[in-house]
């Protein structure tokens, strides 16, 4: 009987002005901070493997992948590439990125269809899976030739194996790197509503 009189305009003086509570404001913070973590970790593991896998597609069925060896500290692809051709050494170099190139443009595709709260991890993870590229680009352009390890730094032992010069390297590295940032900016601008 009491409750009828002492509940009287609670539901109405709800402020909106200051927009989403900062509990919900520090949740979606916590899970952007999470998937990017998880998402890195994912990310760094699934691009070796591209590697281990081309390498066992292009023969070496002995090709194996570890997480944690040393000197590299995180990410070891073990496979023997003498046997190989120049095109399946070429495929070995680029499996990682290949593969992480794949999962982000599936996962912009399914964003496409995703309602808010997926968007709000999927966006995220297509972050991460996305700058394995331009990581490999940087890397490449910073890195003088030649490299003989087909996945240390993956487009130098490219350009190594193609017989390209240093200067021809750093055209195609930096063009590839400017055209890449431009697709995203511009698919950027298309998202928004
Ligand atoms: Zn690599």
């Amino acid at each position: 009987m009491a409750d009828n009189a002492e509940t009287p305009n609670i539901r109405h003086t709800t402020d909106r002005s200051s927009g989403p509570a900062p509990a919900a404001r520090a949740l979606r913070v916590a899970t952007i901070i999470v998937t990017v973590a998880v998402g890195m970790f994912a990310a760094l593991n699934i691009h070796e493997l591209g590697h281990t896998a081309v390498a066992w597609l292009a023969g070496d069925h002995h090709a194996s992948y570890e997480l944690r060896c040393a000197p590299a500290g995180f990410g070891c692809n073990h496979f023997d590439a003498s046997g190989m051709s120049v095109p399946s050494k070429l495929a070995v170099c680029c499996g990682g990125c290949l593969v992480t190139q794949i999962i982000a443009w599936s996962l912009v595709l399914v964003r496409r269809r995703a309602g808010r709260r997926w968007r709000l991890v999927l966006t995220p993870l297509i972050a991460v899976f996305a700058v394995d590229l331009l990581l490999q680009f940087l890397q490449a352009i910073f890195t003088p030739l030649p490299e003989y390890d087909l996945t240390k730094v993956d487009f130098t032992a490219a350009a190594t194996l193609l017989d390209w010069s240093q200067s021809f390297s750093l055209v195609v590295f930096v063009t590839g790197t400017l055209a890449y940032i431009a697709v995203w900016v511009r698919l950027g601008y298309r998202s928004r509503p």
